[in-house]
């Protein structure tokens, strides 16, 4: 599907939103931060906004941010649980407004890490990079799959098949689905105008996760660390254009 102009603003006034609430909660993680706190803050924040918290209420979520902590992937509620000093928690938020959706996520270091943690990290957030760069008309849907997948294993970490980015427009989760894996030049051809969020999940192990008991949280099997970032991008003939980026 494409989207008009007037379509796209929306979604990046929706995406703005996100980022922005990102930028909030960025500052406030530290160690003996609750998550629950954390959640709260970002909502009465997106309502302040004329927006509402996407996640909360979908398919039954129960929270505005996922927050995923160290060997969770994603969809982590928050709850009473504190940060701690060496932490990596995967933040990933939702708003739509005016019926329009955005969606990001970005996975931060609370306090110190290691050094082989933040190659982690790096390594995730310049696979979105990567991504992101090939959503040009002309090119085909895995062609960003490949470059995630291509640049994760070669810094030798594995990319998560189970779970996978999206379109996003008029609803949180539409039509196609954006793997973070694949053979370049297959899939459909990409066109101006499409708008997708691209997600990399990128684990220090296996690339294997399960759900757990409370139904949402995603683990890694192995029990090692994970990291998610995730941008909304519209494909434009001049190339891609992030829309999920702060206003200040
Ligand atoms: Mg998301
Ligand atoms: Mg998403």
């Amino acid at each position: 599907m494409t989207r008009s102009t007037t379509e796209i603003e929306k979604i990046q006034e929706a995406s703005n939103i996100v980022a922005d609430t990102l930028q909030l909660v960025k500052e406030h993680l530290k160690p003996g931060a609750k998550t629950i706190d954390l959640d709260q803050m970002a909502e009465e924040y997106i309502r302040s906004r004329g927006a509402r918290p996407a996640f909360k209420g979908y398919y039954g979520f129960p929270a505005t941010l996922c927050m995923s902590i160290n060997n969770e992937v994603v969809h982590g509620i928050p709850s009473e649980r504190e940060l701690h000093d060496g932490d990596i928690v995967g933040i990933d938020c939702g708003a739509e407004k005016d019926g329009y959706y955005g969606d990001h996520a970005m996975t931060f270091a609370v306090g110190n890490v290691n050094g082989s943690v933040r190659k982690l990290l790096e390594t995730t957030s310049d696979a979105l990079a990567k991504g992101i760069a090939q959503a040009r008309p002309g090119n085909h849907l895995h062609d960003i799959g490949h470059a995630v997948q291509s640049y994760a294993e070669d810094a030798g970490f594995s990319v998560v098949r189970q779970l996978v980015g999206h379109g996003i427009g008029t609803q949180l989760h539409e039509e196609p689905q954006v793997p973070n894996y694949g053979k370049a030049e297959t899939g459909p051809e990409l066109k101006a105008g499409m708008v997708i969020a691209i997600e990399p999940m990128i684990n220090e192990g296996s690339y294997d996760v399960y759900t757990g008991d409370d139904g949402w949280t995603v683990f890694t099997s192995d029990g090692k660390l994970s990291a998610h970032f995730e941008h909304t991008v519209v494909i434009t003939n001049d190339g891609p254009k992030i829309l999920s980026l702060p206003t200040n």
